[in-house]
Parts: C-alpha cells; sequence; structure tokens
C-alpha cells in the first residue's frame, strides 16, 4: 500500500488525540467527584479539526458543526452526576445530539487540566505575566493547586488595570478588594472557584489572590484578617486563559496533521451590568 505522495499527512486518530491529552491530564489525577474524559466519540475515527472552549453548551457545539470540529475539547465537564438517558428535550441532551449528529467527539479536562504542572492556573499565571511561579499548593510530579509567583513591583490598582487587559472582556469586569495604592509584588492566583483557598491564602507571603465566584462572607471574613488584597475575575475568562496554551501544545505535538481553534464564544453567564 503506498499513498499519494501530495496528498495530505495522515492524521491522528481520536484515541491517539485522547491518550495525547490524557498523558497531559491524566484522568487519575481529577479529584474524586470529578467527570473528566471522553464523553463522546469513536476512538479509531480520524481528527482533522479540534476546537478548545471552556463550556460545553450548545452554542459551543453549534460553533463546532459549523466548523466542522472532529473533537471538542472542553474544560468543564458536561456531566458530573448520573444521567439515565440523554434525550434532546433538555439542554445538556441538545448539545450531546448536536456533536453526534456532525461527529463530533467531546472530551473534558477539568480538575485534571486544574493542577497539572502546564495546565489553568499555570496558564493563568502566565497571562497576568506572573515569573518564578510554583504551585501554591505543591503536588506530586510538578502538579499542584493554585499558583504564586511575582510581578514587577508595581500598585494594586495599576495590577488590576493590567489584570483587566490581559483577560477576555466580560460583563463582569474586575472587582478589587483593597487599597488601590497599596504595593504589589507577589501574587497568588487560582483558576476558576478559589474561595476554598482563602485560609491558605491568608496565611501566605503574597500581596493579591486573583481568583473567582468570591461571596461576600469568605471575602469579607478574609480581609478582616488584613492580608492581602483581592481580585475576583470571571470564572470563564480565567479559565479561557488555558485554552490558547492548550492548543499550542497540541499544535506541537501534532504539528499540520489538524487544523485547531479556540472558541471566539463568550460562555460567563452573565450578559450586562448596571
Ligand atoms: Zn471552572
Amino acid at each position: 500500500m503506498t499513498t499519494a505522495p501530495d496528498g495530505p499527512a495522515p492524521g491522528p486518530t481520536l484515541g491517539e488525540v485522547v491518550d495525547l491529552l490524557h498523558g497531559w491530564f491524566p484522568p487519575d489525577t481529577a479529584d474524586e467527584w470529578d467527570a473528566v474524559g471522553l464523553v463522546l466519540g469513536v476512538p479509531d475515527r480520524p481528527v482533522r479539526r479540534i476546537l478548545f472552549a471552556v463550556d460545553p453548551v450548545l452554542p459551543v457545539a453549534e460553533e463546532a458543526a459549523a466548523w466542522g470540529a472532529d473533537l471538542l475539547v472542553v474544560h468543564h465537564p458536561l456531566f458530573l452526576r448520573a444521567v439515565h438517558g440523554v434525550p434532546a428535550t433538555t439542554p445538556k441532551g441538545r448539545t450531546l445530539h448536536r456533536l453526534s449528529e456532525v461527529g463530533c467527539g467531546l472530551l473534558t479536562a477539568h480538575t485534571n487540566a486544574d493542577r497539572a504542572a502546564d495546565g489553568v492556573s499555570t496558564a493563568l499565571a502566565a497571562a497576568l505575566g506572573l515569573t518564578d511561579d510554583e504551585p501554591l499548593v505543591a503536588e506530586d510530579d510538578g502538579r499542584g493547586i493554585g499558583r504564586v509567583g511575582s510581578v514587577p513591583e508595581t500598585t494594586l490598582g495599576a495590577f488590576a488595570d493590567a489584570v483587566a487587559a490581559a483577560l477576555p472582556e466580560t460583563a463582569q469586569g474586575v472587582r478589587v478588594a483593597g487599597d488601590a495604592s497599596r504595593p504589589v509584588r507577589r501574587v497568588a492566583v487560582a483558576g476558576g472557584a478559589g474561595d476554598f483557598l482563602l485560609d491558605l491564602v491568608a496565611a501566605a507571603d503574597v500581596d493579591v489572590y486573583v481568583t473567582s465566584d468570591l461571596r461576600h462572607h469568605p471575602a469579607l471574613e478574609f480581609l478582616e484578617k488584613d492580608g492581602p488584597a483581592l481580585v475576583d475575575v470571571s470564572h470563564w475568562a480565567a479559565e479561557w486563559t488555558w485554552l490558547p496554551a492548550v492548543r499550542a501544545a497540541v499544535d506541537a505535538a501534532l504539528g499540520d496533521t489538524v487544523e485547531t481553534r479556540v472558541s471566539t464564544l463568550v460562555t460567563d453567564p452573565w450578559s450586562f451590568r448596571r
């Protein structure tokens, strides 16, 4: 058997792309409650187009279908609890059916991507210009929870401006708790909802903590300790920073055997503010 010399290079199978991503983000490193890995797809089918997105929602599935994607890689799980059927009478069922209709697989890398050495918090730290960053809570093999690193000394106000400029724009914007003139040099970050790290951050040698979904009471109690300032950013925007990073890693690994694209849809739930 020979292949045409000027034909396209043979692309990987879905199974090979899944193995590649699972090598970087092993499913067994996900939290016990999490649901990661291949949600939909036939492993021996060829993959030529891969779309990356934060949320597996219907508009993203439509985007994948319109582009002709063979695989949609997302951060958040479509299903987190047991399901006993996937009729297209629910939003999640419709999303799954749309992907299935066009032969597009679905892969989730969630907490296994959060704690990877080159994972979500690392991508957020890089986007915010942190240097010499390391895990906030170190685990095995360079993995960990959150990141802590340094920025050239600035003020909290200027740092918040830099955060706003570094992240994709959302209606939420960037909320700050602290004195705008306060010096900032050491920065902790955690992609996603990071209030479970507040006690740890309060005791850490950092000037500011950047995370998402902070609530009134935990934030107020944290500030009463006169510790670091808080910067609350859109959950979607923070985790979006991982998409160009994982896309670049896939491009480097698979070259031009695949086309890759980061979703342009803003799936942050908030539409506007008054
Ligand atoms: Zn998240």
